[in-house]
């Protein structure tokens, strides 16, 4: 037996709640690879799942948890074997399929991804879906010709986890970095993580008709959509690109025109981590231990514990939560 949170569902009046309970091996989903999970996260979708489930979650009871790093207890494939060290984003794990937030967990051999040199599991957890899909964006933004000499980097949402990964990577990589924050408080962490340039969420969110406005920025990193990225694509810099991660701040991009695309070359590049292949995953895994500097990784850190979840899951979906909660499982 062990640790897990579990979420039931209440038929009757169709409210959810979650609470750590023991469960057993023989209760986990099918699947080829079992793994003792050492840490796990908490990204937006986690505070969906842990609550009401929006859709994300297709039958009770459910074990929510994105994202896990762990070692291999027991494997039927032929890929890994016990001891090895591995990480698991997306493939709707914690959503469609059992989570992270256990002790073990048993999914498919195909999700995982070796742990790459120079991560172990509870950095891994710090990096997460979260700061992989920023540096997913970081690489898109690279693939469509961003340079340092380019001019400022925008990041939105920079204090949350996409964000903040997003602000070191960046920094580190030699670019200036503009942080949107609605948190005028962690002015000094964003600083710390390389930001140069911050930037109040309030200059950003009145929906305007202006068709374009001046030029500011040379790419940036959205984690937050709604009237905030219909303003960014008319600051973007000629033929600058906006690589779109989330909707934190809505599901529309409100205020949106034509114009930057037509009179500017503007691109809007969607970044999706669930079902990014294999090797673009590797790929990114290797680039995030080359390029996110440990020590600012430790800064994002909030340590957790499988019961803190709910009340966690519920600070990420009001945006209270200061970049990377690290939950350790056992
Ligand atoms: P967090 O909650 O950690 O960060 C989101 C940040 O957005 C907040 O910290 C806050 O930053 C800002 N924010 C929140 N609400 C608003 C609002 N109403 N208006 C403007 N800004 C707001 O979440 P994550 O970083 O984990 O995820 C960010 C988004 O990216 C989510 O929508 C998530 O679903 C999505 N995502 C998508 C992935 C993909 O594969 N495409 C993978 C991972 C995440 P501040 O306080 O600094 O203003």
């Amino acid at each position: 037996m062990f640790n897990a949170l579990v979420v039931n569902k209440d038929e009757e009046s169709g409210k959810t709640s979650a609470a750590v309970e023991r469960i057993s091996v023989g209760d986990l989903p099918d699947g080829e690879v079992l793994v003792a999970v050492d840490y796990s996260t908490v990204n937006y979708k986690d505070g969906l799942c842990i609550g009401p489930g929006a859709g994300l979650v297709r039958k009770y009871p459910h074990v929510p948890g994105i994202d896990f790093a762990g070692t291999v207890e027991a494997s039927q494939d032929a890929r890994y074997k016990p001891g090895d060290k591995v990480v698991l984003t997306g493939w709707r794990v914690g959503e469609a399929h059992w989570g992270g937030y256990a002790q073990k967990a048993r999914v498919l051999a195909d999700w995982l991804v070796p742990l790459p040199a120079g991560l172990d599991t509870r950095a891994a957890m710090a990096v997460g879906t979260a700061g992989l899909t920023a540096m997913l964006a970081v690489m898109a933004l690279q693939e469509h010709g961003l340079t340092p000499d380019q001019g400022p980097v925008l990041v939105t949402g920079a204090a949350g986890g996409v964000g903040s990964v997003a602000v070191a990577i960046l920094a580190h990589l030699g670019y200036e970095v503009a942080a949107v924050t609605g948190r005028p408080e962690t002015e000094a962490y964003l600083r710390g993580l390389g930001a140069s340039q911050i930037v109040p969420r309030e200059d950003l969110t009145e929906v305007t008709r202006k068709p374009l406005e001046s030029e500011l920025w040379a790419s940036c990193v959205d984690a937050v959509a709604g009237a905030m990225l219909g303003r960014v694509l008319k600051q973007m810099k000629y033929g600058g690109s906006v690589a779109a991660i989330g909707l934190a701040g809505g599901a529309a991009i409100e205020g949106a025109l034509i114009t930057p695309f037509i009179l500017r070359g503007v691109n809007l590049l969607g970044i999706d981590s669930v079902m990014q292949p294999y090797d673009n995953r590797l790929r990114a895994w290797e680039r995030v231990a080359r390029d996110l500097p440990m020590a600012k990784l430790e800064a994002m850190v909030q340590p957790a514990t499988l019961s803190d979840l709910p009340a966690l899951g519920a600070d990420i979906l009001k945006g209270k939560v200061k970049g990377r909660v690290v939950v350790d499982v056992n």
